[in-house]
């Protein structure tokens, strides 16, 4: 593989500084990156990469991908909003200034939804409410399989309260940045197009969730294509949808540490995610610039065992997310 990994000094002094994270350049030839540059960016930032299991340095799930300082956001689990105030002032975001819909905040405008487990969407009430106090002044949209539509509508309903008191007391506030506009999908399909970018999601078989309630999404740029899996079992039938991939963000378990489990267990966590074996049959079908592990469940291994198990499997170039991550 002659694919480089090249560190940026500062920035990743900075976050290393913060969280231990690291910024990665997903290995494109020099001369390729910098004529990127003048044309179109694309920067992944994984804001999110935990499971139903707490790590204090784990948020729950959220990837951001921004392209011309124009946010795409995939899932909204518990905490990530937090790490979000990290990327004030990086050169590829908005502007960092309050209370405006040109903000970072008000620009965190819409989602995209994999699945409805509690660890992708317990963020989901305070994106739709932090960013509109922050400025948002449109709706957000919102996109996710069957069932989005009565969550978001629940949890307005339950802070309707604050809601209310923003709204009618003193505190300027927008009418709009609060509301949601919501597409309920159920099919494989393209579910967002601009004049850059273009957003399909795919089906995913992701234990008892009927078909049609599970996905993954397929993000094409002007620059790359980056595709995210979502909890997923592994399943031939979705290499279709990871082909041509630059940056293959993709869900892992340990397969030491799942074999270790008891046998129902180890049918139920097969029948819903992936292991580090699978992982790389995955990778080398599919032979993306950058393979980048998340939604890591461990089952007692560390980091370290886990990369090192799939070393040990794949000679491809890939990492194990960590909040804050950047690949560019
Ligand atoms: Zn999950």
């Amino acid at each position: 593989m002659s694919i480089r990994f090249t560190l940026k000094p500062l920035a990743a002094l900075s976050l290393i500084g913060l969280l231990g994270s690291q910024v990665v350049l997903a290995a494109e030839p020099e001369e390729a990156a910098s004529s990127a540059q003048t044309t179109s960016n694309t920067t992944v930032v994984m804001l999110g990469t935990g499971t139903p299991v707490l790590k204090h340095e784990r948020a729950g799930q959220a990837i951001l991908v921004v392209v011309d300082k124009e946010m795409y956001l995939f899932d909204a689990g518990p905490g990530f909003v937090r790490n979000f105030d990290a990327l004030s002032g990086k050169d590829f975001m908005p502007e960092d200034i309050y209370f405006s819909n040109e903000s970072v905040y008000g620009e965190m405008n819409k989602v995209f939804v994999t699945h409805l487990d509690s660890d992708h969407v317990m963020g989901m009430p305070e994106l739709m409410l932090r960013p509109w106090i922050m400025g948002r002044s449109e709706p957000m949209k919102v996109v996710g399989p069957k069932g989005i539509e009565a969550m978001t509508t629940n949890i307005l309903e339950a802070y309707v309260d604050d809601i209310d008191h923003r709204l009618h007391g003193t505190q300027p506030a927008n009418p709009e940045g609060f509301k949601v506009d919501v597409t309920e999908i159920g099919d494989t399909q393209v579910v967002h197009q601009d004049n850059k970018v273009t957003v399909t999601a795919f089906k995913v078989p992701h234990g008892s969730w009927p078909e049609g309630m599970a996905f993954g999404y397929r993000v094409e740029t002007p620059e790359k294509t980056v595709v995210i899996s979502g909890d997923t079992r592994h399943d031939e039938a979705l290499y279709a949808h990871f082909e041509g991939a630059d940056i293959l963000i993709h869900e892992v378990m340990s397969e030491t540490g799942v074999d270790q489990l008891p046998q129902d267990w180890q049918d139920y966590m097969y029948h819903a995610h992936t292991s580090t074996r699978q992982l790389a049959q995955i990778g080398e079908a599919i032979d993306p610039e950058l393979l980048v592990m998340t939604h890591p469940l461990f089952f007692g291994q560390t980091d370290e065992q886990l990369r090192d198990e799939m070393a040990g499997y794949y000679d491809g170039n890939f990492v194990l997310a960590s909040d804050l991550d950047i690949y560019e």
